[in-house]
């Protein structure tokens, strides 16, 4: 059997396994196309079903999670944790509270994670967990009260050594917070590398909170210098104002690029003269507030409820925010707006036929995996700094961040030439993290 035709059949399975998954089906098909070259160079993957193994998650964990809310309600919510391969080190990857969560999400997410976490190079596995708890408009006390159930179910799950999770979207400092303080009570074990992204107050890692949205901007600003370019001068959008948005802004502005726009679940923000980036992290890390209010106190800048932010002309775009927010239409506005440049800081913005519009448009185009991969690979260095109960200066973990991401690039970089297909990070990611993972699984044995 062809490398094609035997990784059609893969897939075939997954959908026939996994009904209704729609998410898990479509960041399986992205990653599994692109192997067929692999196959032909190493049978031995072929032959001992390497990629049907990594389809199939090692441990599913499905659990409830009730609270009482402040009106003294019970609230039942649903908890994930996929666990999906574990051959490079603990299960690695964070937790998602958001309506939208449900198992086919976790485990496009915890798929995603074993090769982003691969191309990192350090030593991670692939997880990720959450919840269809939807933190907006509620209190502080109801926030902890459902952590603290989450992680009476959870914990049993999680150790250093086993599995280690962090934050995505809806999970922040004040999660995690809760989430380590519960797994202590409940443990007796101070064990400061079962979460990472705590507070550096309390054994977190300097420029964790950043690492994310810097490491796609040094992604992005890898990318053009190997086409000659820089990031200096050029318009930016990047969607979202969370985490992410936030930390990827500030380091566009600091490298000179021109941000002209972010935006929220209920629209959009322009502003030619640039973002006030104090204003962003004060309305929404500091007040929780909606990016609507931004208007109030810029005359000048324009809030496009329920808009595109990818109708907005722009050389560098990034998607900050959720999976599928750029779609074909909005991919092929971008290239005809003149875009240069598009690296993912969320998992999976891009839908299959918008990343096709890029790559036949020939811009530079970095998936989430690899461009976004600096924040996991700043929680593996909260991990060490962990397990030698030291902690770094903000420059030198900085350093590492740099060093690794520009890694990821040029591994990718080389290995998309390899397979003859220059320029092709979508090719180059999904195969150099596959290989290491697929090495490791040789080297353990059927198990
Ligand atoms: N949720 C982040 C991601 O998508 C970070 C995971 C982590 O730090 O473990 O990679």
């Amino acid at each position: 059997m062809t490398g094609e035709s035997r990784i059609e059949r893969i897939y075939e399975q997954v959908v026939r396994r996994n009904p209704g998954e729609v998410e898990f089906h479509q960041a399986v098909k992205e990653v599994i196309e692109t192997l067929g070259p692999v196959l032909v160079k190493h049978p031995e993957y072929a032959d001992q079903k390497i990629i049907e193994r990594i389809c199939e998650p090692e441990r599913q964990i499905i659990f409830r999670v009730p609270w009482v809310d402040d009106r003294g309600e019970v609230q039942i919510d649903r908890g994930f944790r996929v666990q999906f391969n574990s051959v490079l080190g603990p299960y690695k990857g964070g937790l998602r509270f958001h309506p939208s969560v449900y198992l086919g999400i976790i485990k496009f997410l915890g798929f995603e994670q074993i090769f982003k976490n691969a191309l990192t190079g350090m030593p991670i596995g692939g997880a990720k967990g959450g919840s269809d708890f939807d933190p907006k408009n509620r209190s502080d006390a109801e926030v902890m009260r459902f952590c603290q159930s989450f992680m009476t179910e959870l914990h049993r799950h999680l150790g250093e050594y086993t599995d280690v999770p962090a934050g995505d979207i809806g999970v922040g400092a004040r999660e995690i917070g809760y989430l380590f303080g519960q797994y202590k009570r409940m443990t007796n074990r101070y064990e400061s590398a079962v979460l990472t992204g705590k507070s550096p107050h309390w054994g977190g890692s300097l420029v964790r909170r950043e690492a994310t949205g810097y490491g796609t901007v040094y992604f992005v600003d890898e990318m053009l210098k190997a086409r000659g370019q820089s990031i200096e001068g050029h318009s930016c959008v990047v969607s979202g104002s969370g985490n992410v948005a936030i930390y990827a802004m500030e380091k566009l502005q600091r490298l000179r690029g021109s941000v002209i726009a972010c935006s929220d679940s209920g629209g959009v923000i322009y502003h030619k003269s640039g973002i006030d980036l104090d204003l962003v992290k004060r309305l929404k890390e500091v007040e929780r507030r909606r990016i609507a209010e931004y208007a109030q106190h810029h005359r000048d800048a324009k809030y496009i409820p329920g808009g595109s932010i990818w109708d907005i002309p722009c050389e560098i775009a990034l998607p900050c925010a959720t999976q599928n927010e750029l779609d074909e239409a909005a991919a092929r506005r971008l290239v005809a707006n003149g875009c240069l440049a598009v690296a993912e800081g969320a998992n999976m913005p891009t839908t299959p036929a918008g990343v096709r519009v890029f790559q036949e448009a020939g811009i530079a185009y970095g998936p989430g995996k690899a461009a976004n991969a600096g924040g996991v690979a700043t929680s593996a260095l909260e991990m060490q700094q962990n397990a030698s109960r030291d902690t770094w200066s903000f420059e030198h973990t900085e350093e590492r961040l740099q060093e690794i991401m520009s890694g990821i690039h040029r591994n990718c970089h080389e290995a998309a030439e390899e397979f003859g297909s220059p320029g092709n990070y979508v090719l180059g990611a999904n195969i150099v993290g596959f290989r290491r993972v697929a090495e490791a699984m040789l080297a353990f044995g059927v198990i």
